[in-house]
């Protein structure tokens, strides 16, 4: 597959993803990632989106810009082409073990797998803790109402370089 037969999603509503989730109250706290399931797995991503700016790397490490994926689309921090990203995007990476401990760290010092790998616990805003996904979005930790550009407009990623706090 490539760019020209890709297909758009159609939106769907983030909380979808914390209704009926059938899954152990706080399984976070009582199984390592390792032994975490499918979708146990997918319900800890707190849908920030941040994993989803383009970085460069120098002398071993990361530097974040506000250029995200064509596909990421702003308004909810949502990837458009979620079901088929890996087919897409050449460089899109799955957010698996090995990913999460990779040096230099690549992920925001918010993704919940990391902080979990470092043995804390989900922040208070974390949609498993409050049942909403939006409030993800109303504390401040998702790439919503931040000065960010496609990287589609982007010539040069060093002019886009940013230096947020929890990056
Ligand atoms: S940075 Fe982590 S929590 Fe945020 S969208 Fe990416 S995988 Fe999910
Ligand atoms: S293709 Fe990958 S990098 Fe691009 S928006 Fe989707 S998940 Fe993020």
């Amino acid at each position: 597959m490539n760019k020209e037969n890709y297909r758009i999603q159609k939106a769907y509503s983030p909380q979808a993803r914390f209704k009926n989730q059938n899954v152990e109250p706080e399984f976070w706290k009582k199984k390592k990632l390792e032994e975490l399931s499918k979708k146990e797995w997918e319900l800890l991503c707190d849908g920030c989106g941040k994993c989803c700016l383009n970085k460069l790397e120098c002398k071993g490490k990361i530097y974040f810009t506000n250029a995200h994926c064509r596909f990421l689309n702003p308004k909810n921090c949502l990837c458009r082409i979620y079901q088929n990203r890996f087919d897409v995007v050449k460089d899109c990476r799955d957010i698996d073990i090995k990913a999460i401990r990779e040096k230099p760290r690549w992920l925001p010092k918010t993704c919940a797998y990391l902080l979990l790998d470092n043995g804390q616990d989900l922040p208070s805003w974390h949609p498993l803790i409050t049942g909403k996904a939006s409030s993800v979005i109303e504390a401040g930790i998702s790439l919503k109402h931040r000065p960010v550009v496609s990287e589609s407009e982007v010539e040069d990623y060093e002019d886009y370089i940013v230096d947020w706090e929890d990056l």
